[in-house]
């Protein structure tokens, strides 16, 4: 297949391109490289890339030529820059996601996989201990609402025309080569370079963390299915903060103290005090389930990114 990544060099996105790569699929990548690059170069030498920006229709309507199917995971990401710029964050997600339906319909491409959010769930209430696709969401920032938009939006384009969609609610996706927007690298960074570790308010939040590559599973397993899905890519297990600080300070065997800061995240509706998705729905579209455990995936983090580095405290 030819198959398009839009965000195809960000942290997800470039771990996808290399399995595709790697399966044997032709792959195209449609990336603004406005806040990284993390293509390496093996991969770059296999794909082919466009440089610019998903709200520009012209350009990904030319990207996805002769494709078979589009990953959409071009978006703004990180709790810190979505807070601090909610009007590009909404027109990424919102003409990003107009133009790549439009560009499947250029195209004559069927179906479209987009990355949305565990960030849609917000506060609703957890029932029989994890969040369900079913569940009526109630999101609360600008991120999770152009998500959740988004996700009726492709629903609307099956009803209408038959254009074939899943949206993945991604659960904190974690694994090397990610940047320290989110907690677990930042987590690894203080306790290689023997700082605090900065954990927001008590730390009895709770998050369900997803290793790479199960994510990068999933996306597989769902490339044949066909009508309009929402499914949840989580690894049903819950973490609080406080003690995936302590996991990885004890993965880095770093002194670092863990200390407690003031969470701004709480100001700006960000925060949410508990997180776990149920994985029910992947099994039974693909027959598969996310495994790797947080230890493990922690440890598969230290010993490709930093276990032979000699400049680290460690
Ligand atoms: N967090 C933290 N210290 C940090 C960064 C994040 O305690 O230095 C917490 C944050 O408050 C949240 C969790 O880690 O409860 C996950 O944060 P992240 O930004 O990675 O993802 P999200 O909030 O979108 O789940």
């Amino acid at each position: 297949m030819k198959v398009l990544i839009a965000g195809g060099a960000g942290f997800i996105g470039s771990n996808l391109a290399k399995r595709l790569i790697h399966d044997g699929h032709q792959v195209v990548v449609l990336d603004s490289l406005i806040r990284g690059n993390k293509l390496d170069q093996e991969t770059l030498e296999n794909i082919t890339l466009f440089e610019g920006d998903v709200r520009d229709e012209a350009l990904v309507i030319e990207a996805a030529k002769g494709c078979d199917l589009i990953y959409h995971f071009a978006a703004v990401l990180g709790v810190d820059i979505v807070a601090e710029n909610p009007v590009e964050t909404m027109e990424v997600e919102v003409y990003g996601t107009k133009n790549i339906v439009a560009a499947a319909y250029a195209n004559n491409i069927s179906k479209i996989i987009y990355a949305s959010t565990s960030g849609i769930y917000s506060s609703t209430e957890i029932v029989d201990d994890v969040l369900t696709e079913e569940l009526l969401v109630d999101p609360h920032t600008s991120y999770a609402m152009a998500k959740r938009y988004n996700e009726l939006y492709l629903k609307s384009h099956f009803d209408e025309r038959g254009l074939n969609s899943v949206s993945l609610r991604f659960f904190n996706v974690y694994g090397h080569n990610q940047d320290n927007r989110m907690v677990v690298p930042r987590f690894f960074e203080q306790c290689l370079e023997n700082e605090p570790v900065t954990v927001y308010g008590d730390g009895k939040q709770t998050r369900d963390f997803t290793y790479i590559d199960d994510t990068v599973e999933a996306c597989i397993r769902l490339i044949d299915l066909k009508g309009w899905h929402i499914v949840n890519i989580a690894n049903e297990a819950e973490w609080c903060i406080a003690d995936l600080a302590k996991e990885i300070k004890a993965v880095t065997q770093s002194d670092s103290e863990i200390i407690h800061v003031e969470n701004e995240h709480e100001k700006n509706g960000y925060e949410v005090e508990r997180r776990i998705g149920s994985s029910k729905k992947l099994v039974e579209l693909t027959g598969f389930k996310p495994m790797i455990t947080l230890q493990q995936g922690l440890e598969k983090i230290y010993e490709k990114n930093y276990k032979n580095q000699t400049s680290t405290p460690c």
